[in-house]
């Protein structure tokens, strides 16, 4: 068994079908991509891991466990954390508030503070700013923020939603190279990208999903030399004959 796995999965909002009977798989240790143009169907799947939205039919495991009618809190307790879309922090908080709610599940006292001193190691950027009004810093710094609150539920799990949207080339960068260092720290990653290339450079797989269907799925060399991919998504001029 994978350790996340979408099995035939339906979704639906009110009559709008969207995920159309998707099978995904994250091994332990990957870092899986999900690539898909606007309205595909990429929120709605990291919706249905973190069990904002239900299945209409299928199921997502994790770790051999049903997680689809499990509430949130449940879901992240399990394990897995999400970095949400357009790096929601709790702008009227500091930085050390905005971690201590990542943390909000746990109990460990001695390991939080261990986790903190980790994210602190991967974002000194984050201790030096961490009286700081969340709201107030730049769009780079908010992302490391929201990824670092992620980091401090100690996920096996981490969901990324378009974690390089709106950032400048540096912070993306960063992002990226901050994505794999937490990987190397043991930590599964599976993330909605449309920076292609960024996303495929760092993950080892991914899959293409098309208007709720998955229409390729391969590893992230294949990926990156699929015509499909380079059309579509790294941006090649199609050849008109
Ligand atoms: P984007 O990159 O634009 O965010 P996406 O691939 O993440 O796209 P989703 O947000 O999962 O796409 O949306 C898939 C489809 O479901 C779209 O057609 C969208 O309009 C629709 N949709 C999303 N949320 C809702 C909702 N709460 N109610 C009704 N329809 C919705």
């Amino acid at each position: 068994m994978s350790m996340l796995q979408f099995n035939a999965v339906h979704t639906h909002y009110g009559p709008i079908h969207v995920l159309k009977g998707v099978n995904y798989r994250v091994e332990q240790g990957e870092i899986v991509c999900l690539l898909g143009a606007n309205g595909a169907g990429k929120t709605t799947t990291m919706k249905t891991i973190l069990g904002l939205v239900r299945p209409s039919s299928g199921g997502v495991t994790f770790n051999d466990q049903r997680i689809d009618r499990m509430t949130p809190r449940e879901v992240v307790k399990s394990g897995i954390a999400p970095v949400p879309e357009a790096r929601r922090v709790f702008a009227r908080m500091n930085v050390m508030e905005n971690l201590e709610l990542g943390a909000y599940t746990r109990h460990d006292h001695a390991a939080i503070a261990e986790d903190l001193t980790r994210v602190f190691d991967l974002f000194p950027r984050l201790k030096e700013r961490r009286k700081q009004m969340a709201g107030l810093m730049s769009g780079g710094e908010q992302q490391m923020l929201a990824i670092g609150r992620a980091m401090m539920a100690r996920p096996s799990l981490l969901i990324m939603d378009e974690p390089s949207m709106g950032l400048s080339p540096i912070f993306v960068e960063r992002v990226f190279d901050t994505v794999q260092a937490i990987n190397k720290q043991g930590v599964t990653v599976f993330m909605v990208e449309q920076n292609a290339n960024m996303a495929l450079t760092v993950a080892s797989r991914g899959y293409v999903l098309q208007t709720g269907e998955v229409v390729l799925e391969d590893t992230a060399a294949n990926l990156l030399q699929s015509e499909l991919v380079r059309k579509t998504y790294l941006g090649e001029s199609i050849e008109i004959k």
